[in-house]
């Protein structure tokens, strides 16, 4: 049997927040940051207070979790963010925001970004016409994201439409013709970023 890689309940916990990571079970009563908060394990108070170092790594990581990038991904987008003019810690994050995958979540076509990770390796999502299935790929203003008109990817698209309980940013505007199709306004910016993060705590960490 194939083994499950898809992000698990628990980071939210060890992280210390909500990051949203499977879709409508997040915001029903099954969410397990709800049911019960703080870190797991059953040793709770043994636990001391976290070293600067602690709480750099936190940061880090729960950015990491939110969007599902890997380290060395990470590392890329920090390098790139460290290249630009404007504050890294906010480059960063509009970096990450950019993401295709995330885009898709955030058009609500996808009700999580691993599902929608999946929607576009599986080809039901195309950029500016082509078929794109680089979840990674950076969108930029006045790129069209579109659902491939075919039956099988409407359905998974409609179906997520449908679930999804969170409005759509301003950044990005959603028409409903024949298909549903999004459309990049402007580039994101530090505010359309929904994760409330200490980037500070980032940079510091990644610049040592
Ligand atoms: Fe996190 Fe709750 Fe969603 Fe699980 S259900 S990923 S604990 S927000």
């Amino acid at each position: 049997m194939a083994r499950y890689t898809g992000p698990v309940c628990r980071l939210c916990r060890r992280d210390g927040m909500k990051l949203f990571l499977k879709g409508i079970r997040c915001d029903s009563a099954k969410c397990a940051f709800e049911r019960r908060e703080g870190p797991p394990g059953q040793q709770q108070s043994r636990r001391g207070k976290m070293t600067d170092y602690g709480q750099q790594l936190r940061e880090k990581q729960k950015v990491k979790h939110y969007y599902g990038v890997l380290e060395k991904q990470f590392r890329l987008y920090f390098q790139k963010a460290e290249r630009s003019k404007g504050a890294t810690g906010d480059v960063l994050m509009t970096l990450l925001e950019r993401r295709l995958d995330n885009v898709v979540h955030r058009l609500g076509f996808g009700v999580s970004r691993s599902q929608a990770r999946q929607l576009i390796h599986h080809g039901h999502i195309t950029l500016n016409g082509r078929k794109c299935t680089i979840p990674s790929a950076l969108v930029r203003a006045g790129d069209v994201v579109r659902v491939k008109n075919r039956a099988v990817s409407l359905d998974a698209v409609r179906a997520a439409q449908s679930e999804n309980q969170k409005s759509i940013p301003d950044y990005l505007a959603v028409t409903e013709s024949q298909v549903p199709e999004g459309i990049v306004g402007r580039l994101p910016s530090s505010e359309d970023v929904s994760l409330p993060i200490d980037t500070q705590l980032i940079v510091e960490l990644c610049s040592r």
